[in-house]
C-alpha cells in the first residue's frame, strides 16, 4: 500500500510518533542529521543524534533519498512498472528472477505467514483492492459475498513457490497478486540503518510510516524515548512512553486507516481466512524485534489474529508484543511475557 494515503487524503497511519513537538523543535536544530521527507504514501523521519567528523550529512541525506526511491520503484504496488507490478503483471507460471532486496522481503514474508498459520499473507492484494485500500483507491461499499469468495480463490501464500538458490519465484496459480504493504516499510527502515551504520553511523532512530528502528542513544545521551499513541481516531494522545534503544519497533492499528458504512468500520487488515477486514476488538498492536521488517509483518499478523490468538502466538515463538484491547471501560493493555523482558 504504497502511494495511496496521500492520494485520497487520509493520514496514514503514524501510530508511533517522537515525544512532544517543542522537544522536537529543540532536538532538531541539535542533531547533525536530521532528514524528514514522504516516501510510500507516509512520511519518514531519520535522525542521528552523532555523526564522524569525516561524515557529510547531505551526502548521507542523498543516500538514503537514492535508497528509498529505489525501493519504491521495486516494491510499491502504486507504481505501475515497479518490479513487484511488473510481477503482478505477468500472468504466467514461470519462474522468474527477482533482485536480493525484493527476495529477502518475500521470503521472510513466506517465513512470517508460515508462522502465523496464514494470518500474514502478501497475496491478499486483490481482496485489498476489492475492499477499497489498493491502488485504485476507495468503494466505500462492502463487495458482495460472491465477490470475495471468487476473489478468495485466487489467493494463498502457498501458491508462492521460492528458490533460494536462483532466488526464483513462481506464481503456481498464475493471478497470484502480491501486496507488500504491511512488510515493505519496515524493510526500508532496516536498509537506511544498515546504511547510517555503512557510514559509521552508530547512534541515530530512523522512522517510516510508524516503524521504527532504534539504536544507540539520543542527542541528550538517553536511550530513545517512543510514543505509542492512544489508539483512538479523534485526537492524538499519548498511550504509553517506551524508553527503546538496539531495537525495533512497529505498530499496527485499525483507527486510522478505514471507511465506514452505515455505521460499520471497514479496517484495511484483511482477515486472509474470511477475505473480510477484521472485525475483533484488538485496537491496536506494538512489536518489538530484531529487525524493523519482522515487527512490521508480526504486527499485521497478529492484529489479523486479534487479542487472545495473537497473545497466543506471542506467548508461543516469544514475540514481544503490546497488545490495546478497546472496551466498554477504554483502553486495557495486555502484554506478552518477551515484550516484559524486552523492556526490562
Ligand atoms: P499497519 O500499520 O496497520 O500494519 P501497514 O501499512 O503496515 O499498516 O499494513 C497494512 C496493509 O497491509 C494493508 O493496507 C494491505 O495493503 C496489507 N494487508 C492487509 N491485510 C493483510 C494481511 N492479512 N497480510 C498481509 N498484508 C495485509
Ligand atoms: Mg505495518
Amino acid at each position: 500500500m504504497f502511494l495511496e494515503n496521500l492520494k485520497r487524503g487520509s493520514v496514514l497511519l503514524l501510530l508511533v510518533f517522537l515525544l512532544l513537538a517543542c522537544q522536537q523543535q529543540i532536538e532538531k536544530s541539535q542533531y547533525p542529521l536530521h532528514y524528514s521527507d514522504a516516501i510510500f504514501g507516509t512520511s519518514f523521519t531519520i535522525k542521528a543524534s552523532l555523526i564522524p567528523e569525516s561524515v557529510n550529512s547531505n551526502s548521507v541525506k542523498k543516500q538514503i533519498k537514492q535508497l528509498l526511491d529505489g525501493l519504491n520503484g521495486q516494491m510499491s504496488t502504486y507504481q505501475q512498472d515497479s518490479a513487484l507490478s511488473l510481477i503482478n503483471q505477468n500472468i504466467s507460471s514461470e519462474w522468474i528472477t527477482v533482485s536480493e532486496s525484493l527476495y529477502e522481503v518475500l521470503k521472510q514474508a513466506n517465513n512470517i505467514s508460515e508462522l502465523s498459520n496464514g494470518a500474514f499473507d502478501i497475496t491478499v492484494g486483490p481482496l485489498v483492492n476489492l475492499w477499497g485500500f489498493g491502488p485504485d483507491g476507495l468503494s466505500y461499499t462492502a463487495p458482495t459475498d460472491e465477490k470475495i469468495k471468487k476473489t478468495l480463490v485466487n489467493t494463498g501464500f502457498k501458491y508462492l513457490l521460492f528458490n533460494d538458490e536462483k532466488k526464483q519465484i513462481k506464481k503456481e496459480v498464475i493471478s497470484l497478486y502480491l501486496d507488500l504493504s504491511a512488510i515493505a516499510k519496515g524493510y526500508a527502515v532496516d536498509r537506511v540503518g544498515l546504511l547510517l551504520e555503512a557510514n559509521g553511523i552508530e547512534n541515530y532512530m530512523v522512522e517510516i510510516g510508524g516503524e521504527l528502528r532504534l539504536k544507540g542513544l539520543n542527542i541528550n545521551k538517553k536511550p530513545w524515548r517512543i510514543a505509542v499513541e492512544k489508539p483512538t481516531t479523534d485526537k492524538r494522545m499519548i498511550q504509553k512512553v517506551l524508553p527503546l534503544t538496539d531495537i525495533s519497533l512497529a505498530t499496527s492499528g485499525d483507527y486510522r486507516n478505514f471507511f465506514e458504512v452505515e455505521d460499520i468500520r471497514f479496517s484495511h487488515t484483511i482477515d486472509p481466512r474470511s477475505g473480510k477486514p477484521i472485525t475483533h476488538k484488538l485496537a491496536s498492536i506494538t512489536i518489538l524485534s530484531d529487525t524493523t521488517m519482522k515487527a512490521d509483518a508480526l504486527a499485521t499478523a497478529l492484529m489479523v489474529l486479534g487479542a487472545e490468538q495473537g497473545y497466543q502466538l506471542a506467548e508461543k515463538e516469544n514475540i514481544a508484543a503490546l497488545f490495546i484491547i478497546k472496551t466498554e471501560d477504554g483502553f486495557v493493555e495486555k502484554v506478552s511475557s518477551s515484550f516484559v523482558e524486552k523492556l526490562r
